[in-house]
Order: structure tokens, then sequence, then C-alpha cells
């Protein structure tokens, strides 16, 4: 996708940062919200690289979560995934996601970050917060048991930032590996892919997270 629609319009291109361990439907659903609602040509889906806000448990190994990105997104034709989180050394922050997709996709390209709107909350205490408002507008989906506030925004710039609330979908990925731990289902919760996945690759089962596959 090099042009959009309308000749001279910049390309829409909405970024979902997020650790995606693993990706399930209340993702997959923002994104395709977002994307109705702004009429954005394409969303990428970004792993992180090092979570410098979940040090405190153990994270799967990049590709796997970048795999499991790649199948659960597949079938949408607006849907893409990039590496450069997974490729940048060090731990991953937003202001460089977003610069670097700037670089590789060139100045004709509007950003729209989406976020869960409890992480948006606390967007001014994120790395390089000052000039995140000028790399790209921020939406904020709702997510159940978060009730929506404005004024819990409104110290950010309203022009900006959008709030929207994204159909009640009560999955996280939290849940989604406790479940695995205790051998309880994860179908229609996460993509039929990303079960098999997990199965296969043996994720989520012990405490431990298992090795980087072998190329
Ligand atoms: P964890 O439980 O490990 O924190 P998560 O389910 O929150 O995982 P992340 O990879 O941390 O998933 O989230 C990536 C982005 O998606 C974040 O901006 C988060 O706020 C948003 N998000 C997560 N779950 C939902 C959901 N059910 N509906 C809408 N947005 C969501
Ligand atoms: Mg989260």
């Amino acid at each position: 996708p090099l042009a959009s629609n309308e000749p001279g319009r910049p390309w829409r291109l909405g970024v979902m940062g997020g650790t995606f361990d693993p990706i399930h439907h209340g993702h997959l659903v923002a994104g395709s919200e977002v994307a109705a609602k702004f009429g954005l040509d394409e969303v990428v889906f970004v792993p992180t690289g090092t979570p410098w806000q979940k040090k405190n448990r153990v994270v799967s190994p990049a590709e796997d979560r970048y795999l499991m990105t790649v199948i659960a997104t597949a079938s949408n034709p607006k849907f893409t995934v990039s590496r450069v989180d997974i490729e940048r050394p060090g731990d991953t922050y937003t202001v460089d996601t977003l610069k670097d997709l700037h670089a590789q996709r060139g100045t004709e390209t509007d950003l729209y970050f989406i976020t869960g709107a409890d992480a948006l909350a606390s967007i001014l205490t994120w790395h390089g917060a000052d000039e995140l408002f000028e790399l790209a507008h921020f939406i904020g989906c709702s997510r159940p048991g978060v009730p929506l506030d404005e004024r819990d925004i409104s110290h950010l710039p309203a022009d900006k930032v959008t709030l929207m609330e994204v159909p009640a979908l009560a999955i996280s990925s939290t849940d989604c590996r406790e479940r695995v731990a205790e051998g309880l289902p994860i179908w229609y919760l996460v993509p039929d892919g990303i079960v098999q996945h997990i199965n296969k690759r043996g994720l989520y089962r012990g405490g431990s997270s298992p090795e980087p596959k072998e190329p």
C-alpha cells in the first residue's frame, strides 16, 4: 500500500503497540473499530522488544510474540505487523516506535497511536512524552472495568487525543496466560491459530518462558 484512495491525502496509519503475549480479540477489535471510525488505511501491530513496564514477569520470546501477531492479523487486508521494536536494541519506548515508523513511511503519513484508555491516562509519564503529540494522534480505547472518564485525560492536548469505546471485551493477555497455566480453554478469546501456536510451543505452561526458537 503506497498511496491512499484520494490523491494528496496522507496515508492514515494506525499504530497498535503491545506486548501481545498473547495477542487476543480485544486487540483485534480495537484495531478494527479505530480503523472504521478514523478511516484508517492500515493498522500496523508492533510487538515490543524488551517491555520496560513488565520487568516483573517473564515475557515470552520476541519471535513467538511476533509470530502470534502475524498469525492473528494475516486474514485482515488492512492489518500489518512491524518488527521495528523487536529489532531496536534496548527498551521499547513509544516515542522511538513513532519516529521509526515516520522514518520508514515518509512524511505523507499520519500516525494514529491506539492504546488502552488506562495507559493513555499515564501517557505524560512515558519516556519522551513532550514529543509524542507532535508525532501522532492518540486514541484511547475503553476497556472493560476501566470506566472512560474525560477528566482522566484533561491534562492532555484535546486536539491530539480522542477517547473511544470499543465493544466491551473483558479479555486480557494476563487472563489468557493464567487460563493456559490452569488448563482452562482460551478458544474464542484469541484466534484459533493462537491457541495452536501456544500449544505447539508450550507457552504459559509453567512459570518460566521457553527458550528462543532454534533457527
Ligand atoms: P497484559 O494483561 O499482559 O498487560 P494486555 O491484554 O493489556 O496484556 P498488551 O499487549 O499489554 O495486552 O496491550 C497492548 C495494547 O492493547 C495496550 O494499549 C492495551 O491498553 C490495549 N488493550 C489490551 N486489551 C484490550 C482490550 N480488551 N480492548 C481494547 N484494548 C486493549
Ligand atoms: Mg496491558
